[in-house]
This record gives C-alpha cells, sequence and structure tokens, in this order.
C-alpha cells in the first residue's frame, strides 16, 4: 500500500474482528468441471509463508523467485521484466483460448525501509504465488499474468512500468487485472475507489457466495498497483485486509509476521481464487 497522507482510511461498514472471519466458511473447492485438478493450499500452509518473511528489500526478489519454484514454477517460466530500474517478477499461464484474453493477477514485493513488510505486502505475494500453485495443472481459457510488482511503495513504480507497455490497440485483450496489498490484519475488503464497479461487485457476490466476511472500504489517501492499469482503461480491483489500525503498523517496525493472520490471509486467497475463475469462465468484456 502506498501512503500519500496518513489516517485517512475509512470503512463505509464496520470492520469484522480476525476471529469471526473463518466462521461459516464453505470449505467447498472451486467451480465446478475440473475441479480435481485444482491444488488447493490450507490455512495452515499459507501461514507457514510466515515463519521466514524475508526483511530486507535487497532478498526480497530472490525470495519471491524462491517462493514461486516452491509453489512448483519451472526457472524457466520465470521471468524478470525490467525496464526504467523497476523490476517485476512475471509469470505467464497461457490459456487454452488464447483469443479470449488475459487476466492479471499481482502483488508488490517491496517494502519501505521499517519493519518486515509482512502484511505490507509478503501477504500479498503469498497469496499470489498460492493461487499460482492451486491453478498450474488447471486448465483456464484466458491466459493469467502472475505478476509481483517491484517499487510500488516509490510510486507506483513496476505497475505503472507494465500497464506503459501495453500498446494502445491491445489493451482490450485485458479482461481484468486483479491486486492483493495488505491482507491478514482483519476480515477480506474491497478497496471500492481503487476498483473497478464491476470487479467490486464481483468481489462481493464471491464472498457471499463462499461465506467469507468481507466488507467495502474507501482508502482516501492510499494507494495501490491497481490504479496503474485503471489509468489505461482496464478493470481492475484492489483486495485487502487492513483494519483501521493500519497507521500504526504499515511502513512502521511493526510490520512483523506477528501481524498477520493466518486465516484472514487464507480467506483472501480463496476470494481472489474464485474471482480469478469467474473471470476466466466470463466473457472479456462482462467485467468492463
Ligand atoms: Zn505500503
Amino acid at each position: 500500500m502506498k501512503i500519500e497522507y496518513l489516517i485517512t482510511l475509512f470503512f463505509l461498514l464496520a470492520i469484522l474482528p480476525v476471529s469471526t472471519v473463518a466462521q461459516g466458511f464453505d470449505n467447498k473447492p472451486a467451480n465446478g468441471a475440473g475441479a480435481s485438478r485444482l491444488r488447493l493450499s490450507n490455512s495452515d500452509e499459507i501461514g507457514a509463508e510466515f515463519d521466514s518473511v524475508p526483511c530486507a528489500n535487497s532478498d526480497r526478489l530472490n525470495s519471491v523467485k524462491a517462493l514461486f519454484e516452491r509453489m512448483g514454477a519451472a526457472d524457466s517460466e520465470i521471468t524478470i521484466e525490467k525496464r526504467k530500474k523497476v523490476e517485476n517478477l512475471v509469470i505467464r499461464k497461457t490459456g487454452s483460448q488464447s483469443d479470449s484474453g488475459k487476466i492479471i493477477i499481482g502483488a508488490h514485493f517491496d517494502k519501505t525501509e521499517k519493519g518486515c513488510g509482512a502484511v505490507d505486502n509478503w501477504s500479498g505475494v503469498v497469496t499470489i504465488a498460492h493461487v499460482y500453485r492451486a491453478l498450474r495443472e488447471y486448465l483456464l481459457n484466458k491466459t493469467i499474468i502472475f505478476v509481483a510488482f517491484g517499487d510500488e511503495e516509490k510510486g507506483l513504480n513496476g505497475s505503472r512500468e507494465m500497464s506503459d507497455g501495453i500498446e494502445k490497440n491491445s489493451r482490450q485483450e485485458y479482461c481484468a487485472m486483479i491486486n492483493i496489498d495488505s491482507l491478514g490484519m482483519g476480515a477480506v475488503q474491497v478497496a471500492d475507489n481503487l476498483s473497478s464497479r464491476k470487479l467490486v461487485d464481483l468481489s462481493k457476490s464471491v464472498a457471499a457466495d463462499l461465506k467469507i466476511p468481507f466488507n467495502h472500504s474507501n482508502i482516501a489517501g492510499g494507494d495501490a498497483d491497481s490504479t496503474s492499469f485503471l489509468n489505461k482503461g482496464v478493470a481492475s480491483v484492489t483486495i485487502h485486509g487492513l483494519t483501521n489500525e493500519w497507521p500504526l503498523i504499515l511502513h512502521t517496525q511493526k510490520d512483523t509476521a506477528a501481524k498477520v493472520n493466518a486465516t484472514a490471509v487464507y480467506l483472501g486467497y480463496r476470494l481472489v481464487l474464485e474471482m480469478l475463475m469467474r473471470i476466466d469462465s466470463s466473457p472479456c468484456s462482462a467485467f468492463r
């Protein structure tokens, strides 16, 4: 999460305490046909990713690469795309219908100087890596672009470089962009003001269907990588898990693994996985 000015996140609805997060959650696998090929992670596996959060920015990119390799990515599938000194780690999973469009799922891997950046945003990186593992051997229609963005905290630099690289006449190939930033403090939420309306609606309906506690929020003064793609006319959404205590945690020494609730991250993971699968099975125009 990029913070432009402080104490500016307010929620349209009250935040659910984390203790209520898991109650009533529907643990059925997503979608019908082919669901057996999904490799779903559980909350213990998600939680284990926070046993060793890389606290130094200089270790971060290598750690993201190692994480994706543990999730089954071959070295040859992982590319580091460098533009204007910003490095994004990218994995492209080609869809079965090459003309049915592309979906980007991303999270920034960089952190500010203070703390370990466990909430902001190792939580997001862990989420997209486990979504990658879930779908690695699952046949999808659309091409999925998994990306760990660099230098978000310096001004959304990685996401801007990627979105700037999309030619104007190929923008219509991009069906949606799902951004995950700062899960794990509390219930899963969508950042309404950093997101497209139809993807906000999708996140809400998926949460209801999976019985995941969920809220809308409005992040004035905060920004996130979805903005870079919204600026190019690509339908985009940011999912987070912050509470009203976030100014005391993010970008401070207190952003450590101790602040991350594994169940809350797990529920965010299930939400975005199901969102991605529903976008995949819909016409590209459905969420614009
Ligand atoms: Zn941040």
